[in-house]
């Protein structure tokens, strides 16, 4: 059985990296797919932890060597999903999870119908100005630039199958386990998962 494909995507200061990491804690079945990217690393990001840090010229390559199931231009840096980090995974029915821009996740609907694709919003325009000024990192003009880019984002939202609000943590943490919970309760999954199940109650007495 192949497992199940999530795209989550969502406005820079939204929140999405730390509530996949509080889902991918409670949910060891869910592997995070590592991107490659172009962008160069910050203090704290980890080579093949975080993403694979790679210069264009290999990027490219693998764009010309069909290897990326998606890839995307985001903020003038390239990121891509390579069919390594997913396929062979899916293939072992584990389910993989894709924290991806709108353009990378309309290339994976295209390309995988069956995914689930999530969109996390912030409760307001306000609040996601403060989650960005408070991260600390980041000076005037990247946040304004963040902001303004935030919008685009957002225009997408409407594409995707779920839309998440992170007001409360917890609240929003439990909204992404339910949409887990429903997928992994679908006929398709439990047909197989339930087989030895309803074979034994379809028995004649
Ligand atoms: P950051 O550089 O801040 O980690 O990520 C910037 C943006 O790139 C985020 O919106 C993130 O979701 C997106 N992104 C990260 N990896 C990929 C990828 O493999 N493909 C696409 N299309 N977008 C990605």
């Amino acid at each position: 059985m192949s497992g199940c494909l999530y795209i989550v995507a969502a406005p820079s200061g939204a929140g999405k990296s730390s509530l996949v990491n509080a889902l991918l804690e409670r949910e060891p079945g869910i592997a995070l797919s590592i991107s490659h990217t172009t962008r160069p690393p910050r203090p704290n990001d980890r080579d093949g932890e975080h993403y694979h840090f790679v210069n264009r010229g290999v990027f490219e390559k693998m764009v010309a060597d069909g290897l990326f199931l998606e890839h995307a231009e985001v903020f003038g840096n390239c990121y891509g999903t390579s069919r390594a980090a997913v396929e062979p995974l899916l293939a072992q029915g584990r389910d993989v999870l894709l924290e991806i821009d709108w353009q990378g996740a309309r290339q994976v609907r295209a390309a995988m119908p069956g995914c689930v694709s999530v969109f996390i919003l912030p409760p307001s325009r306000a609040e996601l100005e403060r989650r960005l000024r408070s991260r600390g990192s980041d000076d005037a003009p990247t946040i304004a630039r963040r902001l303004a880019e935030s919008r685009e984002e957002v225009a997408h939202a409407g594409d995707f199958d779920y839309i998440v609000v992170n007001d409360q943590f917890g609240d929003a943490l439990a909204d992404l386990r339910a949409i887990v919970a429903c997928q992994r309760l679908r006929r398709e999954a439990q047909a197989v998962r339930q087989a030895a199940l309803i074979a034994d109650l379809l028995k004649a007495d």
